[in-house]
């Protein structure tokens, strides 16, 4: 995964368009930017190592218990912190792929054996995964939506898979991307805990709540998981500032609201306008869509920097742009368009 900083695209009018990360394209919420501010005078302090305030505040607003929620340095450090917690060398993690560039990363970190199912047409292959289980599967990591192609696994598909998957394995499921899935079919992760132990989903502030410099993530499951999730915490990962934001952030939640109705709004007119085009994109429920390329992918990529675009290529795959404003996903478009056709 490239975690190195990359120059950004610079176009000839020296513009740049930062659509590479998913990150939202908006400015600090305006609660959060206050405390921030307040949080300065206790910089000498150490945060709360138990992120107590952020926790009740989690636990109240989505109806969790307290001790079912661990927080961690953005949910990359969770999803760490869950792996390193349960999983030994030798034993295997599934995920799909293409799928989140840090599950492997992460899994090979632990000394755990990366597992990847293919997508099929573009979606997690659950009935193939669970065909991958065996007894030294000890996690399955399913993004929903799926990153980098935005494509999402509906409730009754995702309960069944969450039978076949014995109570030895936990199922993590990674929903970075819930405050951009409009469609009624996805199950919010969280109403599914009852009966099922092994699932643990992961939710960021990095996304929707625009957090992404601040590191700040967190997990929910059943308690006995979740304890042994945080005995595997960094001590004071999650920094003073980034938990005071993260309340102050779920305080926003009618901003929030309003901008990510902007960005879906975006999704709408942007895939129309590829589908106009003939570009074939996939359905996305999340902040991105995603250009199945193959072997044109990387190609497409640098035609996009050269414009300032800077989009996300995988190679021999697709690219994936990121919803921006208005301005910036209309300078991707003037790049797709300018694109020359194979
Ligand atoms: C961006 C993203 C995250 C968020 O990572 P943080 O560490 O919270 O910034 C998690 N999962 C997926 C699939 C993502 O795309």
């Amino acid at each position: 995964m490239s975690y190195r900083p990359e120059k950004p695209a610079l176009s000839p009018e020296g513009r740049s368009y930062a659509l590479a990360a998913n990150e939202t394209p908006f400015g600090p919420l305006p609660k959060v930017a206050r405390a921030i501010q307040e949080q300065i005078e206790g910089i000498n302090r150490y945060p709360d190592n138990s992120g107590q305030a952020l926790t009740a505040e989690l636990a109240e607003r989505f109806g969790l218990e307290p001790d079912g929620i661990a927080l961690g340095c953005g949910s990359v450090g969770v999803a760490q912190q869950l792996i390193t917690a349960v999983a030994e060398p030798g034993d295997e993690v599934l995920y799909a792929w293409p799928s989140f560039e840090a599950y492997p990363l992460l899994i090979r970190l632990a000394g755990a054996v990366p597992v990847a199912v293919p997508l099929r047409e573009g979606v997690h292959d659950l009935a193939a995964m669970a065909e991958h289980l065996t007894d030294r599967t000890r996690l399955v990591f399913v993004c929903n939506p799926n990153n980098p192609t935005g494509t999402v696994v509906g409730r009754a598909e995702l309960e069944e898979f969450l039978g076949r998957v014995p109570p030895g394995c936990l199922v993590v499921l990674d929903e970075a991307y819930h405050e951009y899935v409009r469609a009624e079919e996805v199950p919010d992760g969280l109403s599914l805990f009852p009966g099922r132990p092994h699932l643990v989903v992961l939710r960021t502030f990095s996304k929707a709540y625009g957090l992404a410099g601040l590191r700040i993530g967190y997990a929910a499951g059943h308690p006995e998981v979740i304890g042994t999730l945080r005995k595997a915490y960094l001590p004071y990962s999650a920094g003073s500032v980034a938990q005071a934001a993260a309340i102050a952030a779920l305080r926003s939640g009618d901003e929030v609201a309003r901008r990510t109705d902007i960005i879906t709004a975006e999704r709408t007119r942007l895939a129309a306008a590829l589908d106009a085009r003939g570009w074939r994109v996939p359905a996305s429920e999340a902040n991105f869509l995603w250009l199945p390329l193959g072997e044109r992918a990387t190609a497409f990529g640098a035609h996009c920097a050269t414009a300032g675009v800077s989009v996300r290529a995988v190679a021999g795959a697709g690219v994936r742009v990121t919803l921006g404003l208005p301005a910036d996903n209309d300078a991707f478009l003037a790049a797709a368009a300018a694109f020359p056709p194979a």
